[in-house]
């Protein structure tokens, strides 16, 4: 089948997205809150294909393989108006892929991230490390609980905050895109950097293929040589990690996803020594994981809530050369 019209026969399983508000969409307002970054807030004026549009927005990022399969109309990307959060890709048949993005998981993520956000410039936050964690906790417990609603507790936010949350999430959602995208880049190439050599992680080989193509593309190492515009590697390194957190916790919940995944912890480690490995000092790597561990620290803190069955994460370094 012809990759777009799987996306459409996908949509159409689903009830199409609310129209956008076309006068809000065209006013200065709406305007003005794009050029901040702050577009997450409104829900409904989100474009009317989210994946699409992350696609079209760091294309700059990808590389130049994929770009030429989805021109030649042998990939297709779209957002599927899904409550369940999640990401796939499908073999349509030789070089025919199509990757698809729920809608209930870029509403999540941004969910999520909107209340780590509230710890970012912790001196100006009107609330404090407990109470970040209590409301990420009853995020997930809240979502959970109703099988897939999102609910934003309400609590105080700075606009900066808002801010640094819409970018945060747009790098996470962009992490799932690329770890599909990754999928289909090994499919096509048939080549795995990753080698098994030590086979009890053999399910898992695609999988750590998979992120290792995430990761390199959000890093923008996989651009061909040119420099990535805008881009704060802490920020993009940061996201990754939030993004598999996330999926962790989902997961935790019991929301069932297309196929098993390695355990989280080593995810992240793994992740992390391929960060090592692509940066040219050691400083380098420290100041780019420092709000990574930030992250972490509020991640392992949820699991103080007795209400939330979260577990913590620990990470685990000299894991790659055991794993891989
Ligand atoms: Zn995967």
């Amino acid at each position: 089948m012809n990759a777009q019209d799987f996306i459409l026969q996908k949509k159409s399983e689903f009830s199409l997205k609310e129209e956008q508000n076309d006068s809000f969409s065209k006013s200065p307002l709406f305007k003005k809150w794009v050029q901040e970054g702050k577009i997450h807030e409104m829900e409904n004026c989100l474009p009317k294909d989210f994946a699409l549009a992350l696609f079209e927005a760091h294309k700059q990022r990808i590389p130049a393989q994929i770009i030429d399969l989805f021109e030649k109309g042998k990939l297709a990307i779209g957002e599927i108006n899904d409550e369940l959060p999640n990401a796939r890709y499908y073999k349509l048949g030789e070089h025919n892929y199509a990757v698809t993005i729920n809608t209930g998981l870029i509403k999540f993520i941004y969910r999520v991230i909107r209340a780590y956000s509230t710890r970012f410039n912790s001196d100006e936050s009107k609330i404090s490390f407990e109470e970040t964690c209590q409301k990420i906790a009853d995020i997930f417990w809240w979502f959970g609980m109703s099988k897939g609603k999102a609910f934003g507790p309400a609590y105080p936010i700075t606009e900066d905050q808002i801010i640094m949350a819409s970018r945060f999430a747009t790098e996470a959602e962009f992490f799932f895109l690329a770890h599909e995208l990754g999928h289909v880049f090994n499919d096509m190439f048939k080549k795995s950097e990753v080698q098994d050599e030590d086979n009890e992680n053999h399910e898992y080989i695609e999988e750590f293929a998979a992120d290792r193509f995430a990761l390199l593309t959000c890093l923008g190492l996989l651009s061909g040589g040119k420099p990535v515009e805008d881009l704060r590697h802490d920020i993009a390194y940061a996201s990754c990690e939030l993004a598999l957190l996330i999926f962790d916790g989902l997961e935790q919940l019991g929301f069932e996803t297309e196929k098993t995944h390695p355990p989280t912890e080593q995810r992240i480690t793994v992740l992390r020594e391929w960060l090592k490995d692509s940066c040219p000092s050691e400083e380098v790597y420290q100041n780019i994981i420092q709000l990574a561990d930030a992250n972490t620290e509020v991640y392992n803190n949820i699991n103080a809530y007795p209400y939330i069955p979260l577990r913590s994460v620990s990470l685990q370094i000299g894991l790659k050369n055991r794993v891989i």
